[in-house]
């Protein structure tokens, strides 16, 4: 069993990735201290930035993801903004009524969206890896569903009739843009932490 410091304080992405990463062989520990701000300009630059970070604080092998909505009719924003879009970082409830806010006046053919996740490990020897997962949907005109966070509410995958957040944990897991980047990071990690 390896030691692996999961470097998020976001209790919603916790607790997927501790189901995510159960079945993989790592005991993840939980970050203790306060991240520095995002400022890097893509998902995958603030994910590696992220996990090096939980690197430098415990010397233990970190892994982090950065990830957000990317909607069509928004020219792909709130993109690496999605957290603090309505200005305080982690107001859910704020970022998805000002999301709906500016998607008013548009039909329902142009409300396509995407989570994105950016997956990364940072290890103490300075190597570190980065992978994406995408989740295509659209998004509603009223929150529906209590599982999940963020902007789950109102996104419905593609394919489905239900917000991410009226599906199961396990159901969202398995086709989430967290889900899928975490599946491909794992055994990436398990062989990097085995050389
Ligand atoms: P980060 O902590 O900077 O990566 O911000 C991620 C933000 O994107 C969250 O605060 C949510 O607003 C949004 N987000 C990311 N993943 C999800 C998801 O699975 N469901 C709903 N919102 C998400």
């Amino acid at each position: 069993m390896s030691r692996v410091l999961l470097a998020t304080r976001n209790l919603g992405k916790v607790a997927e990735l501790q189901r995510i990463l159960a079945p993989y062989a790592l005991v993840l520990e939980a970050a203790g201290y306060e991240p520095g701000p995002e400022t890097g300009a893509s998902f995958a630059e603030n994910a590696v930035a992220k996990a090096r970070e939980g690197v430098a604080f415990t010397g233990l092998p970190s892994v982090a993801d950065d990830s957000g909505l990317t909607v069509e009719a928004l020219n792909g924003m709130p993109g690496i903004l999605s957290a603090r879009w309505a200005g305080r970082h982690g107001d859910d409830v704020a970022n998805l009524e000002l999301v709906l806010a500016q998607l008013r006046d548009i039909p329902d053919e142009r409300r396509g969206a995407a989570f994105v996740c950016a997956a990364a490990y940072a290890l103490p020897d300075g190597r570190s890896e980065v992978v994406l997962g995408e989740l295509q949907g659209s998004l509603i005109r009223e929150p529906r569903g209590t599982n999940g966070f963020g902007y789950d509410p109102v996104f419905v995958p593609t394919g489905y009739d239900v917000t991410s957040a009226e599906l199961a944990p396990a159901e969202k897991d398995a086709i989430s843009h967290r889900g899928q980047a975490f599946r491909a990071l794992a055994p990436l990690l398990a062989t990097a932490l085995a050389a």
